[in-house]
């Protein structure tokens, strides 16, 4: 795909089409920003546009035997490196060191893709750093990250970055569209694209999570509950604590408690429903369980909003995940009866 289709990122997407025009492309890039918004694809992009047998404007063709391998992941002249276990080790790195010691096979560059590139381990990254310090002329690095301040300050530093950002609901909805249907019958309606997009936060990730219908549901169901807390029973909370600890994803939970409570502390702000971007959440039953919730006022959000940024960063250590979200949660609700414990 050419790099001019690059959708929501307008201003990577032209720094990159400038620098592929005037064949001035540094040779470490660090693509930064929120995971699922397209800096794996511009990647890709970017591999095609410098590697394009029949190049159009200076962009891909899209076409050509060499944006198609590309696509596929089979082209000789670029490597893809993505962590094992949670990690990119130092065998990893001697393949990228043995990679860039030939020369290009078919085209002008050796490409060298590294995903989640905060996860390099530090031997790892030590000996990354020594290929960067003395890169040969014709390998191009192309580092992603969405913890970039994770990379040692020294790899940070010979990186020219690119920062990618949420993308706006409406590109969301684009590429939702774009999307070929997978299966017979996965065709998906117009409106399940719009409330996907409404509640992905502007990531990919979990545009395409909440296009399940069961998905969506769930999400409806737990902040419908979690914006009731503060009029509810011990009893209630205990039981939603039960169903979040069980639910899998886990990520999600968290991202959608971020959410919710960063709109309803404007809401209880007065600031109402007003969007910094437009990336946030949008839907009628959200507006409402959020208008529900800043009822609790300014301080106690931001209480709870504390509480939930601890819960967060604990779960990784606290083995006991259910009893976590047991005091979140009634927390809420002792908070508003006036207690002095909680908030
Ligand atoms: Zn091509």
């Amino acid at each position: 795909m050419p790099l001019a289709d690059l959708l929501g990122q307008d201003l990577a997407r032209d720094r990159l089409l400038k620098m592929v025009a005037q064949t001035r492309v540094p040779q470490t890039l660090l693509f930064s920003g929120p995971q699922g918004v397209g800096k794996n694809l511009a990647a890709m992009m970017l591999a095609q546009a410098l590697s394009c047998r029949e190049p159009e404007n200076g962009d891909a063709c899209g076409k050509c035997p060499a944006c198609i391998q590309i696509q596929r992941k089979l082209y000789p002249d670029l490597l893809l490196i993505a962590a094992e276990n949670q990690q990119i080790k130092i065998n990893q790195v001697a393949e990228i060191q043995d990679f860039i010691s030939y020369s290009p096979l078919v085209g002008e560059h050796r490409i060298v893709i590294i995903k989640d590139a905060h996860k390099l381990n530090l031997t790892a990254a030590n000996a990354l750093l020594k290929t960067l310090e003395e890169p040969a002329p014709a390998v191009l690095f192309i580092l992603l990250s969405h913890r970039h301040h994770l990379l040692l300050a020294t790899i940070l530093s010979r990186c020219l970055r690119l920062q990618f950002v949420s993308l706006p609901q409406a590109a969301v909805v684009k590429i939702l569209e774009q999307q070929e249907p997978v299966g017979e019958d996965a065709a998906v309606s117009g409106d399940a694209i719009l409330a996907a997009a409404a509640w992905s936060g502007g990531s990919m990730g979990r545009a395409q999570f909440f296009l399940v219908e069961e998905n969506l549901a769930w999400g409806r169901e737990f902040i419908g509950k979690f914006s009731h807390l503060p009029q509810a029973t011990i009893l209630a909370a205990l039981d939603l604590a039960e169903v979040t600890a069980q639910f899998a994803e886990r990520e999600m939970v968290f991202f959608l408690l971020r959410s919710f409570l960063h709109d309803a502390l404007l809401s209880a702000q007065g600031i109402g429903m007003q969007r910094e971007s437009e990336v946030q959440i949008s839907s009628a039953d959200w507006s409402a369980d959020v208008t529900r919730f800043a009822a609790l006022g300014e301080m106690r959000i931001l209480a709870v909003r504390q509480r939930l940024l601890a819960l967060e960063q604990a779960q990784g250590i606290n083995v006991n995940i259910k009893l976590a979200f047991e005091a979140f949660f009634t927390a809420i609700i002792s908070g508003i009866a006036g207690s002095n414990r909680g908030f």
